[in-house]
């Protein structure tokens, strides 16, 4: 089966809301000559409705970072996925190894700072999980990450570790939701390192990824599902990772901020 290259660029904490539209207007000028690929982006929660308005009449889809799994109430700090809906959102990244308190391309000393906060961002398999069922009942759709950290890729434990949150992460959706997940393979040691994973371990764990989807919902779902790498993609690699089979996509962290690079990116994907 054939399947639409994505490629979604996550902003993370990047960008005020007018650089985030103009940057977003470039790429959507990109998206618009690329029919063969699908592009989103996803701005901080602030710039996400300028954003959306910016390109609504564009190919270009927008994402947020982040959701609750509860639609309304006393819940301090969160944002319901209906809310992104209204706000114009299509897609939320949901288990990015920065919520999980998984982290990659930061110093020794950063980790230990955050190390000593307890339940630092909590986010767990379980609430992955929660929040992908309420991005769906809100009509959006999940990019549900998952990676292994350097010491588990050290120990030979990246296929259990990533089979065993994917597992966790998709339990309980209908079969037509499974079809319309993405899963981000995102090994951390990889995200915002320069550290890419070589593209044949990269597409063999994302076959690993594809067999547990089986496993799950079976072989029409695991065939139809896109699943994207992400850890330090740019235009100079993007082209050897999107040629691998079990790789539909990525998603792009730091070259995702400069429209000349995540256009490269797309480029590669078509
Ligand atoms: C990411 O944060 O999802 C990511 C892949 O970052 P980068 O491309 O900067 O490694």
């Amino acid at each position: 089966m054939s399947r639409k290259p994505f490629i979604a660029g996550n902003w993370k904490m990047n960008l005020t809301i007018a650089e985030g539209v103009e940057l977003a207007k470039a790429v959507a000028a990109v998206a618009n000559d690329a029919p063969t690929v699908d592009v989103a982006v996803c701005p901080t929660f602030v710039s996400v409705a300028k954003v959306a308005d910016a390109v609504k009449s564009t190919a270009l889809m927008v994402g947020a970072q982040d959701t609750f799994w509860e639609t309304k109430g006393a819940w301090t700090r969160q944002i319901a996925p209906n809310m992104l809906a209204d706000a114009g959102c299509q897609w939320v990244i949901v288990g990015h190894s920065e919520t999980r308190g998984r982290f990659g391309g930061l110093s020794e000393e950063v980790q230990a700072k955050l190390a000593e906060v307890p339940g630092y961002f909590g986010e767990s398999d379980k609430s992955v999980n929660m929040k992908a069922k309420a991005i769906f009942a809100a009509g959006l759709l999940p990019i549900i990450a998952c990676g292994e950290l350097p010491s588990e890729y050290e120990a030979g434990k990246t296929d259990e570790v990533v089979a065993g949150q994917i597992r966790a992460d998709i339990a309980g959706f209908t079969e037509e939701q499974a079809m319309k997940m993405v899963i981000a393979y995102e090994p951390v040691w990889a995200i915002g390192t320069g550290n890419t994973c070589d593209p044949q371990t990269a597409d063999k764990v994302c076959g690993v990824i594809r067999n547990t989807v089986k496993e799950v919902y079976g072989e029409k779902v695991a065939e139809a599902v896109r699943i994207q790498y992400g850890g330090s993609v740019k235009p100079g690699n993007a082209k050897e990772l999107l040629s691998m089979p079990n790789i539909d996509g990525a998603l792009v962290g730091g070259a995702a901020l400069k429209a000349a690079d995540f256009a490269g990116i797309i480029e590669a994907a078509k």
